[in-house]
């Protein structure tokens, strides 16, 4: 019988590291938020392509026919795995920062866009014109404000004014899901477009942009297997195609006049995609997304929240471990649990643990500072305990066992007290 994969399959394991006693363990690493290991389907892609290393629509030769060919059906693969509708466009851009930039960069002049105080700087940062809201409490007041704000803006600039929102689908720091397609409706209800940075969604949930209805999506490559310096921003044509080129170059234009005064540019993907693309990077996020297509992603989803749960409560049961939510306990999150130790320095835990036992998490307020910093402040007031100024972060995905939570939990306990 056909046993679809549970999950998907990388192409390496990570090392054995020796420990200071001596002893060598597989280094356990739980920092796929940050970037996950590279899946065999896009080490094999890269290697079928290998020999039909050529640039992409540059050439008449079979080698640039070939690998024009592949990056050309690796868009599309993309693009059906984020559930885009006819006629919407797939950019390649370099990750999920260079998508959020790139949508930013093609809004109608005079858009405003709406985002919350708890965004990534990448869905934070890069809005000419920018209303921000409050860290919501739980999804249904993210979508009780999102609506609110949205009447007052109408009431405020009318009906005309172009209105973004922007926000995330599952957060890098608390890894909670946010309830997007509600937020769609309200944003549609308001004449708003609603983008939507999946970048921590995408390696573990199926993202949709037609079942969303929302307008826009993003994705990086390498926080879903594939290798870094590919991601995407896909969605409703009509902006890009009548925005500026996000690059001025070769393979944006259609023709440019004898004195390089009068230049007609493409539309279609190609007008934000000057420059020779990085046909590696999309072939592999291509393979990757075939690959997560035809697994069973809800056995994978079931199997990573077993993991997960195993994570969150464990730690939870380390005196001293504050792990940081801002929706209610028990709310819908992927793999990703940030907490702090009162009375410990996360920057010494982090590298403790790295170099005393050979696992890796993240330190820092995880390019969300605002929210990070939100959260922290809210723990220490919840626990009455002194909290350190930034965070650690333990996140799961395709190779973690439940070896590497346990060794986690363990040597945090040994170090900060006894587990109950
Ligand atoms: N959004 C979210 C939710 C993220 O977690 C990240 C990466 N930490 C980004 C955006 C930015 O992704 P990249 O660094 O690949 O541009």
């Amino acid at each position: 019988e056909h046993r679809k994969a549970l999950v998907i399959t990388l192409a390496a394991l990570p090392p054995q590291v020796a420990l200071p006693d001596g002893h060598k363990v597989p280094f356990a690493n739980l920092d796929y938020a940050a970037t996950a290991p590279v899946a065999r389907a896009a080490a094999e892609a890269v290697e079928a392509l290998l020999p039909w290393y050529g640039s992409v629509h540059r050439g008449a030769g079979a080698l640039s026919q070939k690998t024009s060919l592949e990056y050309e059906r690796a868009r599309q693969t993309i693009g059906d795995f984020l559930g885009c509708r006819p006629g919407d466009e797939v950019v390649f851009t370099r990750n999920t920062t260079d998508a959020m930039n790139l949508l930013a960069h093609a809004l109608p002049p005079d858009t405003l866009t709406v985002t919350f105080l708890g965004e990534h700087h990448a869905g934070l940062l890069p809005w000419p014109s920018v209303h921000r809201l409050p860290i919501p409490a739980s999804p249904e007041s993210a979508v009780a404000s999102l609506a609110e704000a949205l009447r007052a803006i109408r009431a405020r600039d009318g009906a005309a004014r172009p209105v973004l929102v922007a926000v995330t689908a599952a957060s890098n720091v608390t890894g909670e899901v946010w309830p997007i397609a509600d937020l769609v409706e309200q944003a549609h209800r308001c004449g708003a477009r609603l983008a939507v940075d999946a970048a921590q969604l995408a390696p573990h949930r199926p993202v949709d942009l037609s079942s969303w209805d929302a307008d826009y999506v993003a994705i990086s490559g390498h926080k879903l297997y594939a290798p870094f310096g590919a991601g995407v921003l896909a969605g409703r044509a009509d902006w890009l195609d009548q925005a500026p080129p996000y690059l001025a170059g070769g393979g944006a234009t259609r023709s440019v006049d004898a004195g390089a005064e009068t230049v007609t540019w493409t539309d279609g993907p190609a007008r934000h995609e000057a420059g020779t693309p990085n046909v590696f990077g999309a072939v592999a996020l291509g393979a990757v997304c075939a690959a997560l297509a035809s697994s069973d992603r809800a056995d994978w989803q079931d199997h990573e929240a077993r993991l997960s749960a195993r994570l969150e409560r464990r730690l939870v049961g380390i005196p001293g471990v504050a792990v940081l939510r801002s929706f209610p306990a028990g709310s819908d999150r992927v793999g990703i649990v940030s907490f702090a130790v009162s009375g410990e320095d996360s920057g010494d835990l982090a590298t403790w643990l790295s170099v005393e036992h050979g696992i890796g998490v993240r330190e820092g307020l995880f390019c969300a500072h605002p929210f990070s910093r939100h959260l922290l402040s809210e723990a220490g007031r919840r626990t009455g305990r002194p909290m350190p100024a930034t965070a650690l972060r333990a996140s799961i995905g395709a190779g973690t066992t439940a070896d590497d939570i346990d060794r986690l939990v363990a040597a945090l306990a040994d170090r900060v007290g006894t587990a109950r």
